[in-house]
């Protein structure tokens, strides 16, 4: 095994469910579009893409066609290894088996993992009910898909001990906390540091900020030994008033930081030693 102590793993998100080509115009849709961020995102430097389709009109999507579409399409690259995530979840989230069908066919190495419900960006409810929750821990247990828990406040956390108790998650669990969605947690470092204070013991973590806390949640996260998550799905923006060209140049700049940190980006088999992921699909 490589030495593995400097190494963290960018995650890149690359369109999510919310940024529209209205808020920046390289918000991709289409799988093709979709696919070709991703390869340049592991061109950049990121070892996981976390893919969400969108219809052609942008409005997003939990059709299976389309992740199938997208995620044949990064497996094209015949030189890009990079590890899939496919998101579970989705605006306005459809019945549980349209989320949890492209995860089980299509068997990513990583999908997330929402671990609880909130009001939304004062907008919607993002519903993960427990019995959606039960189905998809023991349905991607089966498929060996990890789950990536997205964290949005203290309570998700507990959720997850005690699913780890029941079977449903397998520790050790990889955990994103997410701060700054409005519903969920601000976006501080003193949350950070609490979030990751309460994470189970042989986790590992990554943080990422929406919005305007991108960059002190990140740089806090580098300084606190996480790992990277940055995109277009989290923030457009590359400086305040300024867009993001692309996710790809977010996940250049996320490298950047770290190497000037003294630490590096992992490669896609770096990011399977670190995170426990058992199977390659390449
Ligand atoms: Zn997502």
């Amino acid at each position: 095994m490589s030495d593995l102590k400097n190494k963290r793993v960018i995650t890149a998100c690359l369109c999510g469910s919310w940024p529209t080509r209205a808020d920046n115009p390289a918000v991709p849709y289409t799988p093709a579009e979709i696919a070709e961020d991703a390869y340049e995102c592991w061109q950049a430097g990121a070892a996981i893409v976390h893919v969400h389709a969108r219809e052609a009109d942008g409005s997003p999507s939990i059709r299976y066609e389309l992740y199938e579409d997208i995620v044949n399409r990064i497996r094209a690259y015949k030189d890009c290894d990079v590890c899939i995530n496919i998101t579970s979840s989705g605006r306005e989230c459809g019945p549980d088996e349209e989320r949890i069908d492209p995860i089980v066919k299509l068997k990513p190495e990583l999908c997330s993992y929402d671990a609880g419900t909130l009001n939304w960006q004062h907008r919607t409810i993002f519903e993960n009910h427990p019995r959606f929750l039960e189905k998809l821990g023991l349905a991607i247990q089966e498929v060996n898909v990890k789950p990536e828990i997205e964290v949005f406040d203290a309570g998700m956390v507990y959720n997850t001990v005690y699913y780890m108790k029941k079977g449903i998650l397998k520790a050790p669990c990889h955990y994103q906390i997410v701060l700054g969605a409005a519903g969920g947690m601000t976006n501080t470092v003193e949350n950070l540091v609490y979030l990751k204070s309460i994470l189970p013991e042989g986790s590992t973590w990554a943080a990422c900020g929406i919005g305007a806390g991108h960059m002190p949640i990140m740089l806090a996260t580098i300084a606190m030994g996480g790992h990277l998550r940055v995109g277009l799905e989290d923030n457009v923006y590359y400086h305040k008033g300024v867009l993001a060209e692309s996710s790809a140049q977010l996940v250049a700049r996320a490298k950047r930081l770290l190497e000037e940190a003294g630490l590096e980006a992992a490669t896609p088999d770096e990011a399977r030693q670190i995170l426990g992921l058992t199977r390659k699909v390449f």
